[in-house]
C-alpha cells in the first residue's frame, strides 16, 4: 500500500509596506544591499533628520499616553532629555548626524512639534503605532523566465499606522481644533466611531516641490500612496477610516530656504501652492521677508494648516495605490528570481533611482554601474 505525501504549499512572501515596498520603488538594487546584505542604508543628514524628529514625536506620544510626562508644552530640559535619548538609540542603529547646523533644525523642529502639535493631538490619538496587514494577490503580468517558477500567488503586505484619531475624541475640542477645519475644508464630515489615519513626515509640504526636478524623480505622490495603502490594511482589521492626514512637521518650523520658495510662489501666485490669504499678515511677513534677513515667524494657524494634508480615501483612490504596492511587490519576486537564476546581483535588480541626491547618498554608489557620470 502506497501512501499519498501530501503537497508542500508555497510559503507566502511577506513584504513590508515601508521596508520593503516603499524603498524598492526608491532604487531596487540599493534596497537590496540594504534589505539583504543589511548594508546600511545611506549616512546622509537627511535620513538622520526623518528618524530623529518622528522617533522624538513618537516617543513623546507614548511617554504622555503612559502618564510618564504631562501633556505639552514642555519645557527645554524635558525636551533635551528626550533628544538624548532617541540620538543614542539612533547611534545604536548607526544613524548619525555629522552636521551641527542639522541637529540644531532637528532639535528645534522636534520641540515646536511637541509644544505646538503635541497639545492639539495628543489627546486626541486612540492609538499609536498600530500593526496592520493584508494579503494580496500577485499581479498577473506577462510571462518571463521568472514568471515560469513555481510562484506564489498572493503575498502578505504588512505596515504600521502611525496614529489613529477616534471621533469621539475630536469633538470635545471641535470647535478649536485645526485639523477639524482642514476636514470640513475638504468636505469630510466625521460620524460617531469614525477614525482618522495620521501619518508623520519630518519634510515640508510638498507642493514648493512640485514640478521641480527633485519631486519629478522623488514622486511626489509619495505620500499620498503611502497614507491609502495603509488607510486599506487598516481596513483589513478593523474599519476604513474616514480620511488619512499627513502631517509635515518641517512646517511647523520651516526653514529659510522653504519660506523663500514660499515668498516666490506668492509674488507668481502659484496655483497649487498652499498660499496665506493675500490681506493677512502671514501674506506681509512673507512679502517683506528678505534673503539673509531672520526668518519670519508665520502665524500658527497658518503653519498647521500647510502641516495638515488631508487625503480622502475614496474607492477609485484606494485602487491606484494598491495597483502600484501590487505592481511594485511582483517586480521584487522577479527581481530575486532572476538572482536566485543568474548567481548575479547588478544584473537582477532594478537600477531604478532617478534622484542624483539619492545615488550620493548610497552606499552602493562605488560599485553600482549607473552612478558613474552623475
Ligand atoms: S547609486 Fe543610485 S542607482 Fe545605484 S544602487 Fe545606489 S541609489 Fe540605486
Amino acid at each position: 500500500m502506497s501512501i499519498s505525501v501530501r503537497r508542500l504549499h508555497p510559503t507566502q512572501p511577506a513584504y513590508s509596506l515601508t521596508a520593503d515596498v516603499q524603498n524598492f520603488l526608491q532604487c531596487g538594487l540599493q534596497y537590496r544591499y540594504a534589505r539583504t546584505s543589511r548594508l546600511p542604508w545611506s549616512d546622509s543628514p537627511q535620513l538622520w533628520f526623518g528618524r530623529f524628529v518622528c522617533d522624538c514625536l513618537q516617543v513623546a506620544e507614548q511617554q504622555v499616553r503612559h502618564g510618564l510626562q504631562p501633556q505639552p508644552p514642555w519645557d527645554p530640559d524635558r525636551i533635551s532629555q528626550l533628544c538624548s535619548m532617541v540620538t543614542t538609540r539612533l547611534q545604536a542603529e548607526q544613524i548619525v548626524c555629522r552636521s551641527r547646523s542639522r541637529q540644531q533644525a532637528g532639535l528645534q523642529c522636534v520641540t515646536v512639534a511637541i509644544n505646538e502639535l503635541g497639545p492639539l493631538l495628543f489627546p486626541l490619538i486612540d492609538a499609536a503605532q498600530v500593526p496592520v496587514s493584508g494579503s494580496r494577490w500577485f499581479p498577473t503580468i506577462a510571462s518571463t523566465a521568472a514568471t515560469e517558477d513555481h510562484q506564489p500567488s498572493h503575498f502578505v503586505l504588512t505596515g504600521t499606522v502611525p496614529a489613529l484619531l477616534r471621533v469621539t475624541a475630536m469633538d470635545r475640542t471641535a470647535a478649536a481644533c485645526p485639523l477639524r477645519q482642514e476636514l470640513l475644508s475638504h468636505r469630510i464630515e466625521l460620524a460617531e466611531g469614525q477614525t482618522i489615519l495620521v501619518d508623520f513626515k519630518s519634510a515640508h509640504r510638498p507642493d514648493l516641490h512640485r514640478g521641480s526636478r527633485r519631486a519629478a524623480t522623488a514622486g511626489s505622490d509619495a505620500d499620498q500612496w503611502r497614507a491609502l495603502v495603509l488607510s486599506w490594511l487598516l481596513a483589513q482589521q478593523t474599519a476604513l477610516p474616514a480620511a488619512a492626514v499627513v502631517v509635515y512637521l518641517h512646517e511647523l518650523s520651516p526653514s529659510a530656504a522653504a519660506l523663500r520658495r514660499l515668498r516666490q510662489a506668492q509674488q507668481v501666485r502659484t496655483a497649487h501652492v498652499l498660499l496665506p490669504h493675500p490681506d493677512s499678515p502671514d501674506a506681509a511677513l512673507l512679502h517683506e521677508f528678505r534673503d539673509g534677513h531672520k526668518p519670519p515667524q508665520l502665524s500658527r494657524n497658518f503653519r498647521l494648516q500647510r502641516a495638515f494634508r488631508v487625503i480622502p480615501v475614496t474607492p477609485a483612490a484606494l485602487q491606484t495605490a494598491l495597483q502600484t504596492a501590487d505592481h511594485a511587490a511582483q517586480r521584487i519576486q522577479t527581481c530575486r528570481n532572476q538572482e536566485a537564476h543568474s548567481g548575479r546581483i547588478l544584473s537582477a535588480w532594478e537600477r531604478n533611482s532617478h534622484s542624483p541626491a539619492a545615488c550620493n547618498a548610497c552606499r552602493a554608489r562605488t560599485w553600482c554601474p549607473d552612478f558613474r557620470g552623475r
